[in-house]
């Protein structure tokens, strides 16, 4: 499976924030062995937001989406993923009691905008929040596609998006059939360059079709990373021992 990570924040163009959540979803999404194959960030904008989701869902089965979910109206993805897919947001009065609920039990009122959080695309598949703002999935079908393509809304927050990812999108991902697993190995080298290091384990690696070879600069040597991707992690670490 093929995944694809899209973070929505103009504060991540801007050069304000680094986007920490995208790295955390490929970590999270190697270990299952899916294959992340974008990572991109784009700004507060619902056209420029659809045009991330059309893009990403043609090259990708999967795309995580973080950020954007808040009350307020520079908070989007809601309302791209409905353009998207062609469909009107709905309000959920179950997240809209579950909204509630969280504020009661933070013991803070909740300000009228905080509904706009209840609002989810028609037939969306939901997560009550763990802070405010619940998360969604819907399946999107681009054209061409041989399947439609699973996107996955989560906050940005990063506490909460970690605490979704366990109860919203392992479930998800189970669904979906992805049972890989993947290994790295970190072989640390020192006293030589990295090119002179490249052309000693290119060759060596050069036949093991399971295996991915990335070469790291350290500022005390080179780190040779072995990356194998099997049905589960003693299938992937057999993969992985030969080279
Ligand atoms: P939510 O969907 O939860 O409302 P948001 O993107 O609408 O998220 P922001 O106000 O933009 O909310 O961000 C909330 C917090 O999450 C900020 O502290 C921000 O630093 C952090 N954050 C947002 N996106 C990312 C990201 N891609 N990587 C790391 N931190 C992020
Ligand atoms: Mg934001």
């Amino acid at each position: 499976m093929n995944a694809a990570v899209l973070s929505v924040g103009s504060e991540l163009l801007l050069g304000d924030l680094t986007d920490s959540n995208a790295t955390w979803i490929s970590a999270r999404l190697r270990e299952r062995g899916v294959r992340v194959v974008h990572h991109l960030a784009v700004a507060d904008d619902v056209d420029a937001i659809v045009g991330s989701l059309r893009w990403l869902a043609a090259r990708a089965d999967l795309v995580v989406v973080g950020g954007g979910l808040g009350p307020t109206s520079d908070d989007l993805t809601r309302e791209a993923v409905a353009a998207a897919l062609g469909v009107d947001l709905e309000l959920r009065e179950d997240l809209e009691e579950a909204i509630v609920a969280r504020f009661a039990a933070l013991g803070r009122p909740m300000a009228p905008r905080n509904r706009r959080q209840a609002f989810v695309p028609q037939g969306a598949r939901t997560a009550p929040p763990v802070g405010t703002a619940p998360a969604f999935a819907v399946d999107l079908t681009v054209e061409g596609a041989q399947r439609p393509v699973r996107v996955i809304a989560l906050p940005g927050v990063p506490w909460e998006l970690h605490e979704l990812w366990s109860t919203f999108v392992v479930p998800q991902l189970d669904e979906l059939g992805v049972t890989g697993a993947t290994v790295t190995r970190i072989v640390h080298v020192a006293g030589r360059g990295e090119s002179d290091v490249a052309s000693v384990v290119e060759p060596l690696v050069a036949d093991e079709a399971d295996v991915t070879l990335a070469f790291l600069a350290k500022q005390h040597g080179i780190q040779v990373r072995l990356t194998a991707t099997g049905r589960d992690p003693d299938d992937a670490t057999a993969r992985a021992q030969p080279a």
